[in-house]
């Protein structure tokens, strides 16, 4: 038996079910093969990052993560103890996710939503589309590639049947060990074991009672050695993961020590009951290429980093949403030859700052077994107190860097695209924090709340946006009409508000379907055909390179 879909993507984690999600929110017909029934064993991510939430409110489903079962009043405090019912050494503390408000610069706020409860929304909101098909216990065995098409053999692994699927594009969304890398024989470079770590997934439903550091996100806890583990609050009710962090080293921690670990934490044995354990290896990898002419890889497929900063799944959703409106272009036709070979330019600089910036945290964290703390520290008495505070707002400090970290949400850029027009501004610092909004080509458009209650960011999404700004906007009918005689979706919107034209710095600004600026400047181009073809694809730098900032 032989089917068709025009994508076909391998892998239904969260980025797999994101992308299915945003092509089908495009109209665009996919099929979507996971080799699991969708049960998640132990769940990873938890972090719902704030660029991943703007994409949430663009797929209009916003209200699905905010009914997400996580409680919205629980504490999200990040806390620093030597143990459950030892010492205090420091405390970040946030508000429960339903009362953090939204920074000036997004209309959103990150969330906190574990897998087990996130894969879910995302598998609604890409099963909401008569588009997207999702085959689960359906299993990538191997593909070939041709000029004109992708066919992939699959096998259902319930009884073992196989079958074949013809695709004009695949896309590797199939997690670290990815068949798809493999097949395609690209390696990954950069450090392959950070740490050896142990997740354990524990229920407890007195926890809180047991000591008397009161409710919080996440527990790290320092011994004389330095940080040696953390405890989340999974679910914000009665699951919680421990994680053994480790070393280089390889170890394999055995039920003992899981058990000797809690024990410790706690600093007594307690009840409680053990319901997944995950030996796995922290890693710092990029894979070398992000594809071909018709193969893609994105999310852990195409990065691998430490979970310190929650970038994991939130990069491979950035992947998706790139790869996104290009696999719509080429499917109906107005995408040019080079706009998917793109997607290689512009994201795989995105994962490289990512991981590097996920290994820096873990530095952070680590900093401890370099800092040891003293014997003082573990000590009971007031003059005790005073090393303790001194440690613990050390250590606060230096941990800020992970928690303050807009910048690497939503600081991301395309600087140096080959589809983006650069206007010849100095490049801003790539900051964690403070985060600055730009409208330099490459860059997110800025959000500005406009006098409807809109954001600017409601604007973007579905083709290209032609904003025209300030009291006497340029017509940019040049722009409209090359866009119109190339087939490419586009909208001209005039806003006389001051706020947006000081965000944009300039009168035109051409957005791109990801919300990404394009092209920017104070007076309409000379040759629009040539700025359109260069942002879809079609032209070249060449083209730019000769035309200089204006097109
Ligand atoms: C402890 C921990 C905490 C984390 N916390 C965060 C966080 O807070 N925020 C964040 O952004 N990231 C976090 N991450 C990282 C995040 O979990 C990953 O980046 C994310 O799960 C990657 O998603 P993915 O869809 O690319 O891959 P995966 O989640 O690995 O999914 C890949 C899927 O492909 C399927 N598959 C594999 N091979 C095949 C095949 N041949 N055929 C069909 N299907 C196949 C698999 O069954 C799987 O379902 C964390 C990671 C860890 C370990």
């Amino acid at each position: 038996m032989s089917a068709r879909a025009p994508v076909l993507i391998v892998g239904g984690g969260p980025v797999g079910l994101a992308l299915a999600g945003e092509l089908g929110w495009r109209g665009v017909p996919c099929t979507l093969v996971e080799k699991t029934d969708g049960t998640i064993e132990q769940p990873k991510m938890d972090l719902v990052g704030i660029r991943t939430m703007e994409f949430c409110r663009r797929w209009g489903i916003l209200d699905w993560v905010r009914d997400a079962p996580y409680p919205l009043d629980y504490p999200q405090d990040y806390i620093y103890l030597t143990g459950l019912n030892g010492y205090e050494l420091g405390r970040e503390p946030f508000p429960g996710r339903g009362f953090e408000p939204c920074p000036p610069e997004s209309p959103q706020k990150r969330e906190r939503v574990p897998q087990d409860m996130f894969d879910p929304i995302l598998r609604r909101f890409a099963e909401r589309t008569p588009h997207a098909t999702l085959r689960y216990n359906c299993e990538l065995v191997t593909f070939s590639e041709t000029p004109d098409g992708v066919r992939a053999e699959v096998r259902d692994t319930t009884n073992g049947k196989t079958e074949s699927i013809a695709a004009d594009y695949l896309v590797g969304t199939d997690g670290g060990a990815s068949t798809v890398r493999e097949k395609l024989c690209i390696g990954m470079s950069g450090t392959p074991a950070l740490t050896y770590t142990t997740n354990v997934i524990f229920r407890c439903k007195n926890f809180s009672a047991l000591h008397d550091k009161g409710l919080g996100y996440r527990f790290i806890f320092i011994g004389p050695e330095g940080v040696w583990l953390t405890i989340v609050a999974v679910d914000g009710a009665d699951r919680f993961r421990m994680s053994i962090v480790g070393t280089p080293q390889k170890i394999n921690h055995s039920d003992d020590d899981i058990r000797a670990a809690l024990k410790r934490a706690m600093g007594r044995d307690f009840d409680y009951e053990i319901q997944s354990v995950m030996r796995w290896v922290r890693r710092e990898l990029v894979a070398d290429r992000y594809g071909t002419d018709r193969v893609f890889i994105a999310g852990d497929a195409a990065h691998l980093m430490s979970p310190t900063g929650g970038f994991g799944m939130n990069t491979g959703i950035g992947d998706a949403v790139d790869l996104g409106w290009k696999l719509e272009a080429v499917v109906k036709g107005w995408g040019g030859a080079e706009l998917l070979r793109s997607y290689d330019a512009e994201r795989r600089p995105i994962g490289l700052r990512n991981v590097a910036e996920a290994s820096r945290n873990l530095r952070r964290m680590l900093s401890t077994r370099e800092r040891l703390p003293g014997p003082e520290i573990f000590a009971p008495g007031a003059a005790n107190d005073v090393a303790r505070k001194e440690y613990g707002d050390w250590f606060a400090a230096v941990m800020r860097h992970e928690w303050f970290a807009n910048g690497v949400m939503l600081g991301y850029r395309y600087d140096g695209s080959p589809i983006v027009w650069a206007d010849g501004t100095p490049a801003p610092p790539d900051e964690s924090h403070p985060y600055v909004q730009t409208a330099r080509p490459g860059a997110r458009a800025p959000h500005v709340w406009l006098g409807d209650g809109r954001s600017t960011l409601d604007l973007y999404g579905r083709g290209f946006v032609l904003l025209r700004l300030g009291h006497n906007p340029l017509s940019g009918t040049s722009i409209e009409q090359a866009a119109q005689q190339r087939g490419v979706p586009l909208t001209s919107i005039a806003i006389d508000d001051a706020k947006v034209l000081a965000a944009y710095e300039r009168k035109l600004v051409l957005v791109r379907p990801d919300g990404h600026v394009a092209w920017r400047a104070d007076q309409e181009p000379a040759d629009a055909g040539v700025l359109i073809d260069v942002i879809r694809g079609q032209g070249n730098q060449m083209k730019q390179q000769k035309l200089g900032s204006n097109p």
